[in-house]
């Protein structure tokens, strides 16, 4: 869909790699007509979506940007993707087994010994965790927007992980924004019927289920405003099946106030923030001033740990105008966020 307003030539690979604990993931290698001038630039995408989330019907996309910009990019599909067999995931399972296993895939493949990284809400706590634990060593610049080492959500959304999770693991395994398309079983019917009640803001229902699931707002993850209506109708198709297993392990470290493990992996620390981060990595931290998914006092709170750690030498910056997603999906996020993004992995921001 995105080709009808962004004919670019390129040529795009699939290339499989095998997590730590055998689950087949891949990376999507996009190459332009251009030669990269610049290194190696890792995507990671959230829960519950995939690596083409980066790739909305607009006219510049965060993949056009870095290509344009001279680097070499790749997109993870790490085990929350909707591209691959739904599993019953945790942070520390991507941390731990699959992003370590990317980057050894892209310096392998590239032959460079150093990746940049953006990351993206889940795709960021859970990277953020092989960082700090030491895990992803060849990963030297870390733009990460909406959360990284302390969640903060809105005070329903709180009620939300610690009552009505446990009562949905009753019925279900899964939660799914489909269902608003199609409702396969009575928990699927029911909470359609639940998400029809309480969400009037637009017509499209895999956007209302999207508020539902991950949020508390009308939107929850954009701002209507801020996305034109191609990416409002692709991203019906962009938004699957999500395990109960990510709410349960995020009510704790929302809980906590910052991330903490719940596998009992001895490559990980019990609690994220108790130890100086095993990395030598800059961060730039982003987050959108409307986000009502991670408020972003989560950014603002992990920039101050990491200004602790080290002094002057990480960055936030915080988008004023912008919520969660369309800081990347966004009509104008080309004209608004993207030049903070390249100037954060070029090091001048
Ligand atoms: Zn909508």
């Amino acid at each position: 869909m995105s080709s009808a307003v962004n004919p670019r030539p390129y040529v795009e690979e699939t290339i499989p790699f095998t997590a730590g604990d055998g689950f087949e993931c891949n990376l999507i290698h996009v190459k332009s007509e251009k030669t990269p001038t610049r290194g190696p630039v890792v995507l990671v995408h959230g829960a519950g979506v995939r690596a083409n989330l980066f790739r909305a019907p607009v006219k510049t996309t965060i993949v056009d940007a870095l290509l344009d910009h001279g680097y070499d990019v790749w997109l993870e599909n790490w085990r929350a993707s909707i591209d691959l067999p739904p599993n019953e995931w945790t942070l520390d399972k991507a941390a731990v087994y699959d992003h370590p296993a990317a980057i050894k895939k892209i310096v392998e493949k590239t032959g460079f010994d150093e990746v940049k990284a953006v990351i993206h809400c889940q795709g960021s706590t859970s990277f953020m965790m092989s960082a700090v634990a030491g895990l992803v060593p060849q990963v030297k610049t870390i733009v990460a927007n909406a959360v990284t080492l302390h969640p903060v959500v809105p005070r329903f959304s709180e009620t939300k992980l610690n009552v009505a999770v446990p009562l949905m693991s009753l019925v279900t395994d899964y939660l799914n924004p489909q269902w608003g398309l199609h409702a396969p079983t009575l928990t699927a019917k029911a909470v359609n019927l639940l998400v029809k009640a309480t969400h009037h803001e637009c017509k499209n229902a895999v956007c209302k289920q999207v508020s539902f699931t991950y949020g508390t707002g009308f939107p929850a993850l954009w701002l209507h405003e801020n996305i034109n209506n191609d990416t409002h109708e692709w991203l019906k198709q962009e938004f699957a099946s999500v395990p109960l297993t990510f709410f349960k392990q995020m009510a704790r470290c929302v809980r906590k106030g910052n991330l903490i493990s719940v596998d009992g992996y001895k490559e990980l620390p019990a609690d994220f923030c108790a130890q100086p981060p095993q990395t030598d990595a800059r961060f730039v931290l982003t987050a959108g001033a409307k986000n009502l998914c991670f408020l972003p006092s989560s950014q603002v709170k992990t920039f101050d740990w990491l200004e602790q750690q080290h002094k002057d030498f990480h960055k936030l910056h915080i988008f004023p105008t912008y919520g969660h997603l369309d800081v990347f999906m966004g009509k104008n996020a080309a004209r608004d966020t993207f030049p903070v993004i390249l100037g954060a992995l070029d090091g001048t921001i």
